[in-house]
């Protein structure tokens, strides 16, 4: 019954990583950070209708900042804002989760936080230079509350 699916599903939070719900990079709606916030890109950004937006600088793993689409209110397209003026005036904090922390450790994490989306990273060893963060995608307090309910 559902009772029993929905503890079960939490017991299954322990067994599961970020990694294996998170929403993978390349999937990931983000606008550079050079864009112009002109009626073009904010209508793009409208119709996709997610709330928080990764901002990017030059490759799609560098994410520097979030833009939530409520901070479009005030925007005028006449004006052509800059993304980057947008998301230094509202500054929302970057959370960062390892790939492979576990879905009741992230839970925790969204309930205390203020955000309620972390993006997922790795250090990345290979090569000849030194180690260095890889993003590898996102990860909401959706994509855990999913995994308590949906599990049989
Ligand atoms: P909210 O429900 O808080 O309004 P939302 O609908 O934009 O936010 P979530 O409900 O947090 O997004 O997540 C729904 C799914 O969409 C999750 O699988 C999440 O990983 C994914 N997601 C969230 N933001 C993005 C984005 N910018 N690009 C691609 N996928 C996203
Ligand atoms: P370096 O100074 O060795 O060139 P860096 O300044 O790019 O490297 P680090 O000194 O390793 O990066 O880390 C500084 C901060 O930047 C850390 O908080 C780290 O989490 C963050 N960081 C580094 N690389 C990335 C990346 N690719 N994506 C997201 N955050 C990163």
């Amino acid at each position: 019954n559902e009772e029993v699916n929905i503890i079960s599903g939490a017991l299954e939070l322990k067994k599961k990583t970020a990694s294996q719900v998170m929403t993978k990079i390349e999937d990931v709606f983000m606008i550079p950070n050079d864009s112009i916030l002109d009626f073009e890109t904010m209508s793009a950004i409208l119709k996709k209708g997610y709330t928080r937006i990764p901002v990017y600088d030059g490759v799609r793993n560098n994410i520097v900042s979030l833009l939530f689409t409520k901070d479009l209110a005030f925007v005028d397209p006449e004006d052509n804002t800059p993304v980057r003026t947008l998301c230094e005036f509202y500054n929302h904090p970057i959370n960062y989760v390892f790939e492979d922390e576990t879905l009741d450790v992230l839970l925790e994490e969204f309930k205390k936080g203020r955000s309620h989306m972390a993006f997922v990273r790795y250090i990345n060893t290979e090569g000849e230079g030194d180690p260095f963060y890889e993003i590898v995608g996102v990860v909401t307090l959706e994509d855990v509350i999913e995994e308590i309910i949906q599990s049989e």
